[in-house]
């Protein structure tokens, strides 16, 4: 790439804009993020300037770009982003090839191609200025042209191949994977969400995040603590035998269905005296469905924001998912009946909240949080509000020898909601908390909440290193070393905790 001189930056507007109305272009130093943020529909940007004078030094700006922006690139230093907003848009996509810049836009079927040549992004260069316009005027044309588009989408035909799109990193473009690339991420530990679903729906949800809320100091103490002395170790045993006994609760397997069942018709039989809760699936594009049991507030309206708990039903073994056996007692058998568990005592105890809470069991966790984005996904483009939401992920093991702690994840959660839960530990738990090193990207559910802009938290067994080191396998089982329900039960109380002090 060519040395660049001088400020890096270049505002291209006028002719393209004398093309096609809806393409708007910014320059990144003067931006007039309000109006792009009410331009929602068929809107490209392009920012273009040095790394020296762009993106690194800017977050502040860069966090408010990216949350309006689907994609962005650097490129040997130089950044370049693009911005399109409209649901009719299926993604935008580009290369660069040995030859020089080429800029690939495929909008539904239609593929327009900008070759900018081998010395883009130069200082003042009036032929860059040249290519670019032209370039983005090819872009602004084809806009209007979208409505001509064949209704079968590019998306569409790699979806139908087979291909799942991934995202491994936040704000990085999501990529193409066939189902066996997939699980070598897993195999390998890599983290990601699987966004095949929810990836069309997403570009036309809002991307602003949800307003700050003020947790209140826990204040029910002498309601409280009593309840807490009825959270039966034995109910969760006992349902835990059940959970572990399909031979896994992988998301694309009969047995991971039966396993949907069950919790269904257990979590029904628990609310059946109350008329006023709701126990209902929620239905996806695979086998396995997830649960939503819902208590409505007695001072909530459909706009109120409500309070939800979640665990993974899910459980996998890497080596065979489809049908190696996967207790997954740990990972999430353990979450899993912590909340049925609390769901019950609080049920037994009368609770009537005035917020409405939610105890949701999800399916496809293990696979790129596939059934928490698809519920999120879908609260989100329902305009539901959250007041809190609490991932149970594992809660049975911590290794032996060290000590006992709720180990608070502190990445892709809401600072002040894990303020909130360190005071509910403090005045409730039997041991204490310290903050886990981070999770990482799309490492649970609840990431799936903070994706969508909702405050979410993540109380973890122990601190990353001391958790269990059996899961994804066989072995996932309560005679592990290091499993202990004395440390799991914590985590119900927890539950129990979270529910009643921010919805009664
Ligand atoms: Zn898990």
């Amino acid at each position: 790439m060519v040395q660049k001189k001088g400020p890096s930056r270049y505002w291209l507007a006028a002719s393209c804009l004398a093309l096609s109305k809806p393409l708007r272009l910014f320059d990144i130093n003067q931006p007039p993020l309000t109006a792009m943020a009410n331009h929602a529909y068929r809107m490209i940007v392009l920012f273009i300037g040095s790394e020296k004078h762009g993106i690194q030094q800017k977050p502040n700006i860069l966090h408010e770009y990216r949350s309006l922006c689907n994609i962005h690139y650097m490129i040997d230093g130089t950044w370049f982003a693009l911005l399109f907003r409209g649901r009719n848009v299926s993604y935008l996509h580009h290369a660069l090839e040995n030859q020089g810049f080429r800029m690939t836009i495929k909008l539904k079927r239609i593929s327009i191609q900008a070759s900018l040549g081998s010395q883009v992004l130069v200082g003042s260069d009036v032929n860059m200025f040249s290519r670019l316009t032209a370039a983005f005027c090819a872009i602004a044309l084809s806009v209007p042209l979208l409505s001509l588009a064949a209704p079968v989408s590019d998306f569409q035909a790699k979806v139908a191949q087979g291909l799942r799109l991934i995202s491994l990193q936040e704000f990085a473009e999501p990529v193409w994977r066939t189902e066996d690339e997939k699980l070598e991420l897993m195999r390998g530990r890599i983290q990601f969400f699987d966004l095949t679903e929810v990836y069309e729906l997403e570009q036309s949800l809002p991307k602003a995040k949800a307003p700050a809320v003020t947790y209140p100091a826990p204040s029910h103490q002498s309601a409280v603590k009593p309840i807490l002395n009825t959270v039966s170790v034995s109910n969760m045993q006992n349902n835990l035998a059940t959970l572990s006994a399909f031979n896994n609760r992988y998301y694309k397997a009969s047995t991971g269905k039966d396993a949907s069942n069950w919790i269904l018709s257990t979590v029904k039989n628990i609310a059946a005296s109350r008329s006023d809760i709701t126990v209902s699936s929620f239905i996806h594009s695979w086998t396995q469905f997830s649960i939503i049991a819902k208590i409505p507030g007695t001072s909530s309206t459909s706009t109120s924001p409500i309070v939800i708990l979640g665990a993974h039903m899910d459980s996998i073994n890497l080596s065979s998912p489809q049908s190696g056996r996967a207790p997954g007692s740990d990972d999430d058998g353990t979450g899993t009946v912590n909340l049925i568990e609390a769901f019950r005592t609080l049920l037994a105890a009368g609770f009537k909240p005035t917020t409405t809470v939610e105890f949701h069991w999800y399916s496809g966790e293990e696979a790129g949080l596939l059934g928490s984005q698809d519920i999120a996904s879908s609260y989100k483009s329902k305009g539901v509000q959250v007041k809190a939401f609490m991932e149970l992920d594992m809660s049975g093991y911590f290794k032996p020898g060290t000590t006992e702690v709720f180990a608070l994840e502190a990445d892709y959660i809401d600072t002040g909601l894990n303020t909130f839960l360190k005071s509910l530990i403090t005045a409730y738990s039997a041991f204490g908390y310290t903050m886990d090193t981070p999770c990482g990207y799309a490492c649970s559910d609840h990431a799936s909440w903070y994706k969508y802009g909702y405050p979410s938290s993540f109380p973890y067994e122990a601190v990353t290193g001391n958790d269990n080191p059996n899961v994804h396998s066989a072995s996932d089982t309560t005679s592990v070393k290091g499993f202990s329900w004395t440390h799991s039960v914590e985590f119900a109380k927890l539950a129990v905790a979270f529910a009643y002090e921010l919805a009664i």
